[in-house]
């Protein structure tokens, strides 16, 4: 540790996209403190698989792979998905793709995030270069010329040359920078459950567009589905407070019977859906990485998946500053990383928030689009490829 200026780098929030930034900059040899309320609940193998699960690209997969975390993450639960389809309950066309038309293994994991956090919390425990402060809350921040301080609720303070706010939708840390964010509520709920079906799940990531809603079946490694079933305020009152048989059979309708009958469901549980984008990633000595920089639509499964790219490209650009001798923690390497993550997160927000828009509607034109949509985007190589590309993360 630097004594004058104390840490290299100061990460507020130890979620996926915080820690796998603290491992990532640790192995570089940065000099790394992890701020952290509360360490993640444990993952056992013999409890039941958790309710909130995640799609994981492949370059999500690939990252994990460099920091040494997804050998035991993959070996303890992990479901790969070979085939991904996308139909409309309004028109007819479909989008299909799969992992051997693009000569890899898999289009993705579905993982547990409870799975993940634990493997990262462990990997974070064992390394040297990385001090974690936990339960340890920031309550204030001040900056000057080459470091900013971290206050504690403890009253103890944090000094690094950086610091990360990866504290999550929320954060505190965005707030106290004084950046705001712009916002949409989608007035919506995701219902989370885990179900069984009639027939197996094909290795597939199934996706429904429905009139106002989105329904999703993942693939779980014991052969059931993880459904994110995204739906407005009320109706989600009304599907979260019928009785399972009755939920199993709208489920089953809604899906239009693909895997036949739901033959059984966990408990459900519900999250609200918004839009929300921070107004900029960078304040004096502090950058916005992960939910704190930008909280997207779950219909594409991409919120961590942007998460974790912004965590490497950061990595990234503070690595090659430090190599080349400059202040990396100063304005150029950050500006840097800002142009290259804010376009990609606004981009992606913005075309799941139209995809969103689009597939709500039922305006007759809009409707007359939607499968026009999916059968061209289906039909046109290069555009397949490019929606393919981009799921993947390349
Ligand atoms: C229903 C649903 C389904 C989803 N499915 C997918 C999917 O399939 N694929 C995908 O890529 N994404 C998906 N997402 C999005 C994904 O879950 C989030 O993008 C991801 O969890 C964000 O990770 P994070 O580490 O940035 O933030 P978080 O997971 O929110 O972690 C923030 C961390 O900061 C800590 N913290 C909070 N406050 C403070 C504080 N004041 N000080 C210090 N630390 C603090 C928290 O304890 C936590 O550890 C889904 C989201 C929803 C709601």
């Amino acid at each position: 540790m630097n004594r004058r200026i104390g840490h290299d780098v100061a990460i507020v929030g130890a979620g996926m996209v915080g820690a796998a930034l603290a491992l990532n900059l640790a192995r570089a040899g940065f000099d790394v403190v992890v701020v952290e309320p509360r360490p993640p609940p444990p993952w056992r193998a013999e409890d039941e698989i958790d309710l909130r699960v995640v799609a994981l690209a492949p370059s999500s997969v690939d990252l994990l792979g460099r920091l040494d975390v997804w050998a035991s993450i993959s070996a303890a639960r992990a479901c790969p998905y070979r085939h991904m389809q996308v139909w409309d309950a309004l028109a007819p066309g479909q989008l299909r793709f799969d992992a051997a038309d693009q000569g890899i293994a898999a289009l993705g994991h579905i993982v547990e995030n409870r799975l993940i956090q634990h493997m990262l919390w462990r990997a974070l425990e064992a390394d040297p270069h990385i001090a974690l402060r936990c339960p340890a809350q920031v309550t204030a921040t001040e900056t000057d010329d080459d470091r900013r301080t971290l206050v504690l609720a403890d009253d103890s303070r944090i000094a690094a040359r950086l610091v990360v706010a990866a504290d999550g939708a929320d954060s505190a840390l965005r707030t106290l920078a004084g950046i705001g964010t712009s916002d949409r509520d989608y007035a919506q709920r995701a219902i989370v459950a885990h179900v069984a079906t009639e027939r197996p799940h094909e290795d597939t990531a199934w996706q429904r567009f429905l009139p106002g809603a989105t329904l999703a079946f993942l693939p779980l490694s014991d052969g059931r589905s993880s459904i994110v079933w995204s739906v407005p305020e009320t109706e989600a009152s009304r599907l979260l407070a019928l009785d399972d048989s009755a939920f199993r059979a709208e489920l089953g309708a809604a899906f239009d019977f693909r895997l036949g009958i739901i033959l059984a469901t966990t408990a459900r549980a519900a999250f609200p859906l918004r839009l929300k984008l921070a107004e900029r990633y960078l304040a004096p000595r502090l950058t916005l990485i992960g939910d704190a920089a930008h909280v997207v639509h779950p219909l594409a499964g991409q919120g961590v998946n942007l998460g974790l790219r912004d965590a490497n490209e950061l990595a990234g650009v503070l690595v090659e500053a430090r190599d080349s001798k400059r202040d990396f923690a100063g304005g150029a390497a950050l500006r840097q990383f800002e142009r290259r993550r804010r376009s990609d997160n606004a981009l992606s927000a913005h075309a799941f928030d139209t995809i969103q828009r689009v597939f709500a509607s039922e305006a007759m034109p809009l409707a007359a689009l939607r499968g026009a949509a999916l059968t061209v985007v289906d039909r046109i190589g290069p555009l397949k490829r490019l929606f393919a590309d981009h799921a993947a993360g390349r």
